[in-house]
């Protein structure tokens, strides 16, 4: 099932049936494209149609972030939970270790994605890892990397450079790059390796994850004015029936 947030359809599902459904993506070895969608994106996406079809157009598009939780609900077709990039990402590390996948890590500053990875490895040996940062240039240094992910053949690309740009790579280079799913996972791999603290589960739990990472990273609020013109325009849509109009 899926709920028409702004426009784009969110899939109703579980964090266990997103992980369930990747899992066979990946089985069938067909390339698959995975979106985290939050409400920055979604409220970017309101007013570019490019990327709200690009969005749409992927094989599964999960509510990341809270404000997509309450959007769901609010429109009357809820979600049962969040299902964001890096709950997704640690959730298929088990099959992953028990399959021996193949993970590229793409993205974040230089080591970064290296030193994820080496957490990973540490708890899930049977995994086999490859990385590179995210902060290559397009041209031959963008060609080099893409001729790397194709090299090493991952069975799991997890795309760190930030939304929307990771939508964007992950939808111009997918098909020709072979891999079964590319998920686009923000910063995911600054978490993983320690870099950046995630809200304790608490916070979490009384859904306040995105308070906490405004305190901690105070340069963040531009991006999260976003969020009360994302709730204006849900509003629109509840009373309006009308979202993808401006
Ligand atoms: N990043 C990158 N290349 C760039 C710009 C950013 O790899 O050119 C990385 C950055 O280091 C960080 C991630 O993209 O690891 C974006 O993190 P953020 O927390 O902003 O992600 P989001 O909130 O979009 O999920």
């Amino acid at each position: 099932m899926l709920v028409d947030v702004l426009g784009v359809d969110i899939a109703v599902l579980s964090l266990a049936e997103a992980v369930s459904m990747i899992e066979e993506f990946v089985a069938q070895g067909v390339p698959r494209r995975v979106v985290t969608a939050n409400p920055e994106l979604l409220y970017r996406a309101c007013r570019d149609i490019e990327l709200r079809e690009l969005i749409n157009s992927a094989d599964l598009v999960t509510a990341d972030g809270e404000g997509i939780v309450w959007a769901a609900g609010f429109l009357g077709t809820p979600v049962p939970q969040r299902v964001t990039g890096i709950d997704l990402l640690q959730s298929l590390l088990p099959k992953a270790d028990l399959l021996r996948w193949r993970i590229f890590f793409l993205g974040a500053a230089p080591g970064v994605a290296a030193e994820a990875l080496a957490q990973v490895s540490r708890e899930y040996p049977g995994i086999i890892p490859a990385s590179h940062h995210g902060f290559f240039r397009p041209g031959e240094e963008e060609e080099e990397v893409l001729e790397g992910i194709r090299r090493f053949r991952p069975h799991l690309l997890l795309v760190g450079l930030g939304a929307p740009r990771q939508e964007r790579w992950i939808f111009a280079h997918c098909r020709e790059l072979g891999v079964p799913v590319s998920i686009g996972v923000g910063g995911s791999f600054d978490v993983l390796s320690g870099r950046v603290k995630r809200a304790p589960l608490w916070v979490r739990r009384l859904r306040l994850e995105w308070l906490a990472r405004l305190l901690r990273q105070p340069s963040r609020w531009k991006r999260q004015t976003a969020l009360p013109k994302f709730a204006a325009k849900i509003l629109q849509q509840k009373f309006t029936q009308n979202p993808r109009k401006n």
